[in-house]
């Protein structure tokens, strides 16, 4: 038997709570067959440990279960496409802001590693020209790798996939010299020539900046979205803004925003103090409709695990750790609801997203036509 007409129909009619559809509304189900005992679903989800998959994954197997079958659960690889030198690799996601010295490598490597700690396949492509500090932060000793065939391979740690913009510019050349069609040339290399493997995340230290580097970024591969750090104080507001314009621009989601070094918590006193002011990014927040991810207070365990070349989430359990294992899990869970959206075919831009916070007014109407809804059934 390779289809159950009337399984199919329980498992189609499970909520995404996140797109307040049904899998089966969305085309979520890619697949269902069973044989002997055993109902074997694919789905199109493409966001690897993230909680709400998790448990719309949990839900599907109360449902085959309570079908007398065991269940057996699998994403949906997708249609190869030749034309993406990064087919393998699951999803794309920069770590960005238009702003220098915010915690963007923080962010990103830490982040990374949280994932990799989780047991998702990750890596970690360092493309600050400027500033190279992953190797530095994690304390990368080895060197890439060269191929048979003359690709690179990135060296490991902590589990992540490494390659670094200072891998390419050693010995006498200063990157910061480079003129932009070099900067543009080392970067599509260090995308197009290097073993990933296969990947459920590449996180992207991007620059600072709008320029050159983001955009080769952008042609290059598709991205699955940023993630956007801000620092909470007015003056970096204005860089940041322009550095989430220039996605959403280019048609690149926002996944949502991290307000780095929120506050300090000073550990004499035992207060809290916001030494770089409050509410940016909640401010941000709401003037773009996107998520605030993460709040993660000024930590002296932070910079010091950066400069002992540590990823705080691989050192112990400290509260900063546990910010960014929070973060994680909300980014895979944008991640999730971005590529769920985008399978459904569901407009990015309309109302009708759950996505997309409505305004106001639309809001309104929504709440209308609920009530229509319940008078009605
Ligand atoms: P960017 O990549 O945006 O230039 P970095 O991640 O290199 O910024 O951070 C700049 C400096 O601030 C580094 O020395 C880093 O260790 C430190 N830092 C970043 N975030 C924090 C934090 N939340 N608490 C303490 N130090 C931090
Ligand atoms: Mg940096």
């Amino acid at each position: 038997m390779s289809d159950d007409p009337p399984l199919l129909s329980r498992i189609e009619a499970v909520e995404d709570p996140a797109l307040e559809r049904t899998l089966g509304e969305l085309g979520l189900v890619e697949d269902v067959s069973v044989s002997d005992g055993v109902a074997a679903v694919t789905l199109r989800f493409d966001a690897p440990y993230a909680p709400d998959e998790k448990a719309i994954g949990d839900r599907l197997r109360e449902v085959v279960r309570a079908a007398g079958l065991e269940p057996e659960l699998s994403a949906w690889d997708g249609n190869p496409d030749p034309n993406n030198p990064l087919e393998s690799v699951r999803n794309v996601i920069p770590v960005a802001s238009g702003k220098g010295g915010v915690g963007k490598t923080t962010v990103a490597t830490n982040l990374a590693t949280a994932l990799a700690e989780r047991g998702a396949t990750v890596g970690l492509l360092d493309a600050d020209i400027y500033g190279p500090n992953v190797p530095g932060m994690l304390g990368v000793e080895a060197e890439p790798g060269l191929s048979m065939s003359g690709t690179l391979v990135p060296p490991v740690v902590d589990e992540l996939r490494v390659m670094s913009m200072d891998f390419l510019t050693e010995g006498d050349e200063d990157p910061a010299m480079l003129r932009g069609p070099m900067v543009d040339k080392l970067l599509a290399e260090l995308i197009r020539d290097v073993e990933w493997g296969t990947l459920d995340y590449l996180f992207v230290d991007l620059p600072p900046g709008t320029g050159d580097e983001q955009l080769t970024l952008m042609q290059h591969v598709p991205v699955t979205g940023a993630v956007v750090v801000t620092t909470p104080e007015d003056i970096a507001l204005g860089d940041v803004r322009k550095g989430i314009r220039m996605f959403l621009d280019q048609g690149i989601p926002v996944l949502g925003l991290v307000e780095n070094m929120s506050s300090f918590h000073c550990p004499s006193c035992g207060d809290d103090h916001p030494l770089y002011g409050t509410g940016g990014g909640e401010q941000l927040a709401t003037e773009f409709d996107l998520p605030l991810l993460a709040s993660i207070p000024m930590d002296p365990e932070i910079r010091a695990s950066g400069d002992a070349t540590t990823a705080v989430t691989v050192v112990e359990d400290t509260p900063a750790a546990d910010q960014f294992r929070q973060l994680r899990d909300a980014v895979t869970n944008q991640v999730g609801a971005v590529n769920r959206a985008a399978v459904a075919d569901l407009d990015p831009q309309s109302s009708d997203n759950p996505l997309v916070e409505p305004t106001q007014g639309e809001k309104d109407g929504r709440e209308d036509r609920t009530e229509q809804h319940d008078a009605t059934s």
